[in-house]
């Protein structure tokens, strides 16, 4: 068995012992005063499977995807292609065969780049709800884009849809899936047989592009 090594280990004021793998892979936990070792001990053995998964995720993407240095040549991901960074001396941060950026915007690169990703998102996720809406003839409120990492569509009781920014990076049968999904469950509200129906009904082949949001390591392209 392998031993888990704990990287970071704090006493705090929380009332249970809490588990975290930080995005480097580290083992994190903070503890009540009065928690013991061995009760710490015992309570990481127990998730120990859900530890090391957590750990062997953020590993293979951190080697997948290493640390942004926005130079030259560097890739990134918008509907399912790659572009790759070409730094210019003036300009706007515009994509043309490459994603160009101007020099004045380097410092903050990463958050330039990402205000460029929620930009594009809120046209094309917009543009692909509006359509699949009038073909389903499911009306909604409004769209919001979120930076989510974890839910890339959602939906709430007064029919305001959620998407996170990140779905821009990933081709268009994979947009229209999540936006298909949401718009759906705005009659649907679960996973149920009906809702799968209704989901088939206008992409007969979402299991495909399902399937494609397994492989989702480019969402993390830009942590
Ligand atoms: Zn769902």
């Amino acid at each position: 068995m392998d031993e888990i090594k704990i990287d970071k280990f704090l006493r705090s004021r929380r009332r249970t012992v809490g588990i975290e793998i930080t995005r480097e892979a580290k083992l994190v936990v903070r503890a009540p005063r009065h928690v013991s070792q061995e009760d710490i001990e015992n309570i990481i053995i127990k998730r120990r499977n859900w530890i090391l998964e957590k750990q062997k995720f953020f590993q293979r993407r951190k080697s997948a995807y290493p640390d942004r240095k926005f130079i030259d040549g560097e890739s990134f991901y918008f509907l399912g292609s790659v572009f790759r960074l070409r730094v210019i001396t003036e300009g706007a941060l515009q994509l043309t065969d490459c994603l160009e950026l101007p020099e004045r915007l380097l410092a903050g690169a990463r958050e330039n780049i990402i205000l460029w990703y929620k930009a594009r998102a809120g046209e094309k996720i917009r543009e692909r709800v509006e359509y699949f809406s009038k073909i389903t003839d499911l009306p909604y409120a409004s769209i919001r884009i979120s930076g989510s990492r974890t839910r890339l569509g959602s939906c709430s009781l007064k029919r305001r849809l959620n998407f996170s920014w990140r779905l821009v990076m990933a081709p268009l049968e994979i947009i229209d899936y999540v936006a298909v999904h949401e718009l759906i469950h705005l009659k649907e509200m679960n996973h149920s047989r009906r809702f799968w129906d209704k989901v088939r009904a206008v992409l007969p082949d979402y299991k495909d592009r399902r399937a494609g949001l397994k492989d989702n390591q480019w969402f993390y392209s830009l942590d």
